[in-house]
């Protein structure tokens, strides 16, 4: 099992879930989120227009995405399998994506809706390297600095109160229908997304490689960097 889609509602821990197991896998962790915030900051036309819809939770234009989409699935690393975090995010996006890869598993982060809550408002993140950290669960060593580079760590403006809103009723309404499509299609494989950092990704692995003791195990840290992008 190779071409995974990990699907799941924001604050799921689908990205740090997927930084993890990738390196283990050594599998490319190909997050949308990430691919378009880094045209964002890069300023690039593209980028300027994502970012006014990701600021307030919407969803990106399926074309704008889908051409990042395209680009980073025709890089030579994705050719052996994926590990894809935040696409598809409805309908559309799926039939296009069926278009371009066949998929091995749909991953899906079952998490309730308090807890997502929580982990959104609690999330900050390296800047620079995009490392994942909680103020509650998941601290720095230094105080608001990223522990691999010294960077500042932020709140992604989507964190909000208000965008979190936003995000929350964009996946019932948008996306949570992919739940759906992906059972019928005898894709989807649940997983219970509660838990320690440990514990999910263990069940996770389970899931991907199909056996209980398979891989090695997860080192335990408090901050789990994600692939640079080539
Ligand atoms: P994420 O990092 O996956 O939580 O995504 C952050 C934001 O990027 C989302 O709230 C959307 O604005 C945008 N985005 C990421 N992936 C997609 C996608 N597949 N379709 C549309 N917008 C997306």
């Amino acid at each position: 099992m190779r071409r995974i889609v990990l699907l799941g509602p924001p604050g799921a821990g689908k990205g740090t879930q997927a930084a993890l197991i990738a390196r283990e896998l050594r599998l490319p962790h190909l997050s949308t989120g990430d691919l378009l915030r880094s045209a964002a900051a890069a300023g690039s036309p593209l980028g300027v227009e994502a970012d006014r819809y990701m600021r307030e939770g919407h969803l990106v234009p399926d074309p704008l995405v889908l051409g990042v989409l395209r680009d980073r699935l025709a890089q030579p690393d994705a050719r052996q399998g994926f590990l894809l975090d935040g696409f598809p995010r409805n309908v559309a996006q799926a039939e296009e994506l069926a278009t371009v890869t066949a998929l091995d598993a749909v991953i899906a982060f079952e998490l309730p809706r308090n807890v997502l809550v929580e982990r959104l408002q609690d999330r900050r993140v390296c800047p620079k390297c995009h490392t994942v950290y909680n103020t509650r669960t998941r601290r720095p060593d230094r105080e608001g600095r990223c522990d691999l580079d010294g960077t500042e760590l932020v709140q992604r403006p989507d964190d909000r109160p208000e965008a979190i809103a936003n995000r929350l009723a964009v996946y019932a309404e948008q996306t949570a229908p992919l739940l759906e499509y992906y059972r019928r299609r005898e894709l989807l494989r649940p997983i219970d997304a509660s838990g320690s950092l440990d514990a999910v990704a263990a069940r996770l692995r389970r899931v991907i490689l199909g056996s209980s003791d398979a891989g090695a195990p997860v080192r335990s840290s408090s901050a789990v960097t994600q692939r640079p992008r080539s």
